[in-house]
């Protein structure tokens, strides 16, 4: 397919090389324009402004920060709902809010554009190896219209209905899952941890039997060996996520305690200077807690 492929971040890049390895027709582009050079190496074409990567578009995907720079992108009159041909694609795989979501899907409807939410769960790796996990929700035929995209981006696609916001949703309440899972994970490493107990062997323990997942597995291991730098997934993004949640969770009168101290911990990471760490460093507070600080 001819695709536009917009936001070569952690996730963007990885997910841009993969289809043009899959042999998609990609142009790309990014705000900060060196980020294409190894894109532009594997035969991706360059973007010098966001309209290059979707006037001649059948799909144009999108993997920004957050509702800002999606909103930005999108909505500018320059931007792609300015300048998507009729009948295209506009796929938003970012994790944003359910209100964006909504007024996207309104605004390229307007503009007789199709807008598909494809939101993914996984990591930079899982996104290097074609793993990632896509919970897509829109229009049922511009979603098979993109399966070959998918395929060449996941191992799975997961269909939640026509809405798209749907999917945002979905993804959110998993990431709100997955940073409760870290903040447990924190706490009882912390302990054991403090009672002379090797962090390691305990992650190894819980892991291997009754936490068998990939959640558990991949966070026990970083917060055991305190590892949260570089960022596969940075903090600031892990707190944004568990605010639009928190959005989402108040407009539909879902009171979720666990979210409101999900936030806090977020707040306290970054209030002490965690913006570069990994979102997992939520899950080594416990452990500074527990230690005796004279400063
Ligand atoms: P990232 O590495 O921080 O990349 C963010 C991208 O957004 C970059 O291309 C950045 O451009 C661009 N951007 C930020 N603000 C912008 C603005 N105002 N205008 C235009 N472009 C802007 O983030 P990431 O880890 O790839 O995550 C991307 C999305 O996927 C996020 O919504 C995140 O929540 C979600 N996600 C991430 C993971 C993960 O493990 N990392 C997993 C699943 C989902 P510059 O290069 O110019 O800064």
């Amino acid at each position: 397919m001819k695709i536009g492929f917009i936001g070569l971040g952690h996730m963007g890049s990885a997910m841009a090389a993969n289809l043009v390895k899959a042999g998609h027709d990609v142009t790309v582009f990014n705000r900060s324009p060196a980020k294409r050079n190894k894109l532009l190496e594997l035969g991706a074409h360059a973007a010098v402004r966001v309209a290059d990567a979707c006037h001649a578009a059948e799909a144009v995907i999108t993997m920004l920060a957050d509702d800002a720079a999606l909103g930005q992108v999108a909505l500018a009159s320059d931007g792609i709902v300015g300048t998507l041909p009729r009948g295209a694609i506009h796929i938003s795989m970012s994790t944003i809010s359910v209100t964006l979501s909504k007024r996207l899907a309104l605004t390229h409807a307007a503009a007789h554009q199709r807008f598909i939410a494809a939101p993914v769960f996984g990591r930079p790796e899982m996104a290097a190896a074609a793993k990632l996990f896509i919970v897509a929700a829109g229009d049922a035929a511009a979603i098979a219209t993109c399966q070959p995209l998918f395929d060449a981006l996941g191992q799975r696609t997961f269909h939640f209905g026509a809405e798209p916001s749907a999917a945002n949703l979905v993804k959110l309440s998993g990431n709100f899952m997955l940073a409760a899972a870290i903040e447990a994970l924190g706490e009882a490493i912390a302990l054991v941890g403090k009672a002379g107990i090797d962090r390691g062997a305990f992650v190894e323990l819980l892991t291997s039997t009754l936490f068998d997942s990939p959640a558990y597995k991949t966070y026990g291991g970083l917060i055991a060996h305190s590892k949260f730098e570089p960022a596969g997934f940075a903090a600031p993004l892990g707190h944004k996520d568990i605010n639009l949640m928190l959005a989402a969770a108040e407009s539909l009168r879902v009171p979720m305690p666990l979210g409101s101290l999900l936030h806090d911990r977020f707040l306290r990471l970054l209030a002490r200077g965690g913006d570069n760490l990994d979102w997992s460093a939520i899950g080594g507070l416990a452990t500074q807690d527990a230690t005796f600080s004279a400063a």
